[in-house]
Order: structure tokens, then C-alpha cells, then sequence
């Protein structure tokens, strides 16, 4: 039988990138929670028609790419696409509103969409992200806007351009895609199916149009900004004073819209330049609608979500890398070497919470010490005939090559 392989779009991550993966989830975690934020978890999948009721029939993810079936008892079920529809979903079920008034939640999650798969973009692919749940203030949006910002900087990524824009609450929207369906009605013949269902539904959406003939039409169609109400401009021009106090470099992009149909007001992208054509790290907006949307109490709400993959790609990018070495590589000879080992192993584990590798092939000394080098051990423990006669060990310093004896009891003080 041939043998078999992964699906187109998906990946396996081995133990030597996990050990990457696990930094940093732990990174994300430490981060998010020192910002007052709690971890939520969602299932993988739900029903359909959250996924289509929140994001938008008219978005590429809910007309093109979601993973979609029938179950057995006849359930129209989708995975994932996007956190945010569940988290608002639970949300609404426990009530959460209820309990506190602002809820600061964060997640980590895989999500599936059926895109082309290319470097940067996978068909299921880790996101981390952020939902702040109840507040309208523009202190809120600067809160997130600033953890994305200052999580990527605090990992060491440099090339970062954070790019921002308003799309103004419904009442802003609605003269501006007037305005925009007048522009581009000239240009119907020419328009892509997709953009002339958009024009008539969410005019919008052409400006995230990724059509070379639709992007020129995009550059000289009205902007929004022209066209926000003063509130939606003052609570802009606030968001905006806040980064500045906080030394965020932020470019306003006029035509930025984000690719889901719930955002408003606020919306925000940090690319990062070394990542070519899938240069988004994170994107996210306020959804003051999205929860009275799914049947919950009107209530203001801003989020971003993160890629991993992408975040790791930049990571390599800057030449960042994280290492975790290992402690203690004990080398051991012989059966009564191996039993001394292994005790000696446990006591630093247990006692000291070391990292320890031993040896399990029975290999000679000199590759011993070779595999310790390539494991980057700090320390190595040598165990040798000479050794065992003395009831002591030989512990070597791995970076400075300085070798010391030390007695059986004596090890733990050594550490
Ligand atoms: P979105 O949920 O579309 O707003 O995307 C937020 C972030 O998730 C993007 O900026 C990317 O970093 C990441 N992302 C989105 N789609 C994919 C994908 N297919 N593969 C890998 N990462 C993705």
C-alpha cells in the first residue's frame, strides 16, 4: 500500500519545532494574563449557521472556504473558521455579560478554511487572539491595538507596521456605501461576479478586493473617513492620540476593511514587512453589533486574531531563536554506571527541577559526550570505572570545559 500522507494544507509539527510552539504558547498565556485577560476555550466545530450569521455570506471565508457537513442526525455543522463567532456564542449562553460587565477573554485555537495553500497560509492553522467584551470607550481599542503591538515587540520582532483605519458605526456606513455604489456603477460591466453581488449587498467588501483591475478602481474610490459621523471621528481621533502616547507607530489606511462582515469603527492590521505576499501577522476591529446580532444584549466588543504559523515564519525572519537547553547530560558506562545514573537523574529532576538527559543506547563514551555537546547540555555528569571505585562523579561544565569531582552525596549542593 502506498504509503500515506497528511492532508493538502495541514502539518505536522515535531518535536523539535514544538519545543518553538510551546515557548511560545507559553509567551501568550504570561502576556495575555498580565493584561487582566482570561484563556476561553470553544469546541472545534459548531453549528453552521453562526459562522454564516456572523461573518457574512458575502465573505470569501463563508462562500468559499469553510469546512461544512451533515451529520448523521441531519445537523448542518462547520469547523471552525474564526474564534470569534464562538467566543460571542458562549458568551451569550453563560450569560456572561450578566456577571461582569466587561469580560477580557483570550483564546488559542486551531481554525480550518479551505484557502490555496501556500507558504504563511495553511488549511488549519493556530490563531491566538483577544476579545474585550462590553466596553465602547477608546481606551479599549488602544488596550488591544497596544497588546498585539507590544506582544510582537516584546518577543523581538522589529519589522512591524501597524496599519488602522475607521469604518464608522452604522449610521457613518450607510451614506458612505451610497457613495461608493454610485463611484463603481460606472465600472459594473467590468467588475468581477463576486464584486457585483458585493455591490448590491456589502459594497464594502470590493475595497478588500484582491483583483488587480478592481485594486486600481479602489484607489481613487471615496474614503469613509470623509464620510463618519463627528462621534465616529472623535472616538478615532482618540484611539489614535492614545497610541501616539504609548510610541506606536500606526499608518491609516483608508481602504483597510478586513475580510468579515461584522467589523465597525475601528479596524487594525500589523503586517510584518520580511513575510512577502502573506505579510499579516493579526488583524481585528470593534463589533459593537456582533452580540445583538446573535441574539445577545447590544453590547460594544474589540478583538484581534493572530496567526502562529506566520508569527513563527517572522521569528525566523529576525533570526530569533529561542533555545532551551538541556541541563544535565549524564554519561554513563557499564550496568552499575547506568543504575547510578538513572538515581542521580531523578534526584536532579525531582529535587531541583532540572532538565536531564541519559544516555538509553549504550553508546560509547565519546559519542556520549558528542551527543551532550549537540544537545547544547550546560552540564555533563560522567560515570565512569575511576568514578564508581571513589563512590564520586565527574561533572564537566559544558561552555567552559572546567571538570571537578564530587561526591555521590554531595551533587544536589553542587547544583
Ligand atoms: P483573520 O481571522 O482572517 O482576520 O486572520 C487573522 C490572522 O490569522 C492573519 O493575520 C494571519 O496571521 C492568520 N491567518 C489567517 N488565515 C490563515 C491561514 N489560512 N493560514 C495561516 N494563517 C492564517
Amino acid at each position: 500500500m502506498e504509503a500515506l500522507k497528511n492532508i493538502k494544507g495541514t502539518k505536522d509539527i515535531l518535536p523539535n519545532e514544538t519545543l518553538l510552539w510551546q515557548w511560545l504558547e507559553n509567551n501568550i498565556h504570561k502576556f495575555m494574563q498580565s493584561y487582566g485577560y482570561g484563556e476561553i476555550r470553544t469546541p472545534q466545530f459548531e453549528n453552521s449557521i453562526l459562522f454564516n450569521r456572523s461573518i457574512g455570506l458575502n465573505t470569501d471565508i463563508v462562500s468559499k472556504e469553510m469546512y461544512s457537513w451533515v451529520d448523521q442526525g441531519k445537523n448542518n455543522l462547520t469547523l471552525k473558521p474564526e474564534a470569534t463567532a464562538s467566543v460571542v456564542r458562549a458568551y451569550i449562553q453563560h450569560n456572561l455579560g450578566r456577571q461582569n460587565r466587561l469580560n477580557k477573554l483570550y483564546y488559542i485555537d486551531s481554525l480550518f478554511r479551505r484557502e490555496r495553500p501556500q507558504k504563511g497560509r495553511f488549511r488549519q492553522f493556530e490563531q491566538f487572539g483577544v476579545e474585550s467584551i462590553g466596553s465602547e470607550f477608546p481606551e479599549q481599542d488602544a488596550e488591544i491595538i497596544s497588546m498585539a503591538y507590544f506582544f510582537y515587540k516584546s518577543l523581538g520582532i522589529k519589522n512591524l507596521t501597524l496599519k488602522i483605519n475607521s469604518i464608522g458605526s452604522k449610521d457613518s456606513r450607510k451614506k458612505y456605501k451610497e457613495e461608493l455604489v454610485k463611484y463603481f456603477k460606472p465600472h459594473i460591466d467590468k467588475l468581477t461576479a463576486t464584486s457585483k453581488t458585493r455591490l448590491k449587498d456589502n459594497p464594502l467588501r470590493i475595497l478588500d478586493t484582491k483583483v488587480d483591475f478592481e485594486k486600481k478602481l479602489v484607489k481613487d474610490a471615496p474614503i469613509i473617513i470623509d464620510y463618519l459621523s463627528s462621534k465616529d471621528k472623535e472616538h478615532f481621533k482618540t484611539v489614535l492620540s492614545y497610541l501616539k502616547e504609548l510610541d506606536i507607530d500606526y499608518q491609516i489606511d483608508n481602504h483597510l476593511v478586513r475580510g468579515l462582515d461584522y467589523y465597525c469603527k475601528t479596524v487594525f492590521e500589523i503586517q510584518s514587512d520580511l513575510l512577502g505576499s502573506q505579510s499579516a501577522l493579526c488583524g481585528g476591529g470593534r463589533y459593537d453589533y456582533l452580540i445583538e446580532d446573535l441574539g445577545g444584549d447590544s453590547t460594544p466588543a474589540i478583538g484581534f486574531a493572530a496567526g502562529i504559523e506566520r508569527l513563527i515564519l517572522a521569528l525566523n525572519k529576525e533570526k530569533i531563536n529561542i533555545d532551551i537547553p538541556i541541563d544535565v547530560y549524564i554519561i554513563t558506562i557499564g550496568e552499575k554506571s547506568i543504575i547510578h545514573g538513572t538515581k542521580i537523574a531523578h534526584h536532579l529532576r525531582n529535587k531541583l527541577g532540572l532538565i536531564v538527559v541519559s544516555d538509553m543506547l549504550q553508546k560509547s563514551m565519546k559519542s556520549q559526550m558528542k551527543e551532550a555537546n549537540k544537545l547544547n547540555a550546560k552540564f555533563s555528569i560522567i560515570i565512569g570505572d575511576n568514578e564508581l571505585q571513589n563512590n564520586n562523579v565527574l561533572i564537566k561544565d559544558m561552555l567552559s570545559g572546567e571538570q571537578k569531582n564530587v561526591n555521590f552525596d554531595k551533587i544536589i549542593d553542587f547544583f
